[in-house]
């Protein structure tokens, strides 16, 4: 397509907007020239977290304590009664796999600037299990993670955990059992020596933390000391308790220092 003269691919790219309209996978609405894949009007809709992997957010304090973590971030926030739910379901269960990786593209440049990618060696999406990846025919977080690594370069990498139990789904369990339903669901499937691995486990949804707790919690037992946490949503309340917070909290270091137990401190860029 690059070799083909500038005007002629836009007789083409008219061509092909008249005869096979693009249309917004989330409203449905037909994209103009320079919208891909959702147009602009559905993206103004999203409610950014704004953290953009800030020390203390709200997504690295569902982890304090729970396991050692680096960084962690999460770009947009849940709501049911906005497009992100509707995005959220397209990319879930419509076989949305574009949205995945324009969704993760937009969770990397949501970081732009950062030092949050800084020493992280692999993007690992939290698996699914055989079943429900031969039923959906993708894992929506490995399409996330697809257009986080076309933006920063990251390898992806599906062959160091998977997901041997096929557990009930966490939005059918309460909040408290969700612990117990991913409790021991995840194993490592490499011999690899993971102890010089800074891994960013990727996800769709931060909500109680549990998944992404069970996962990495398999990959510090196997030797990984470096984790980091990157979700496209993060859903309820801020947390509460010795985790709760202000926007600008004037402790956050000294929490921080409390309750994340990290062994060893992230790679310097
Ligand atoms: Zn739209």
């Amino acid at each position: 397509m690059s070799k083909v003269p500038l005007a002629i691919r836009k007789i083409l790219i008219d061509a092909r907007e008249t005869f096979l309209p693009r249309l917004c996978t989330i409203c449905g609405k037909r994209l103009m020239r320079d919208e891909n894949v959702v147009c602009l009007e559905c993206i103004s809709t999203f409610e950014h977290t704004c953290w953009r992997g800030r020390p203390g957010n709200g997504a690295e304090r569902i982890f304090w304590e729970k396991i050692p973590i680096v960084r962690a971030n999460a770009t947009l926030h849940y709501n049911r009664a906005t497009n992100a739910a509707e995005a959220l379901f397209a990319l879930k269960y419509h076989s949305q796999e574009r949205l995945g990786a324009h969704l993760g593209r937009l969770m990397a440049h949501d970081l732009d600037d950062t030092n949050f990618f800084c020493g992280i060696d692999a993007i690992v999406p939290i698996p699914l299990s055989k079943q429900r990846q031969r039923q959906r025919g993708y894992n929506q977080s490995e399409r996330l993670a697809q257009g986080i690594s076309n933006v920063t370069g990251i390898p992806i990498r599906c062959d160091i955990v998977e997901r041997f139990k096929d557990n009930e789904s966490q939005t059918r369990v309460l909040p408290h059992q969700r612990e117990d339903n991913v409790r021991g669901i995840f194993r490592v499937c490499t011999k690899e020596d993971l102890s010089s691995k800074h891994l960013l486990i990727v996800d769709d949804v931060l909500t109680t933390g549990s998944t992404i707790m069970s996962c990495g919690k398999t990959l510090t037992e196997a030797g990984c000391k470096a984790l980091s946490v990157l979700t496209l949503f993060v859903a309820g309340r801020k947390p509460e308790g010795p985790y709760a917070y202000e926007d600008e909290d004037d402790n956050v270091e000294t929490l921080r220092h409390k309750y994340i137990h990290s062994p060893r401190p992230p790679k310097q860029c």
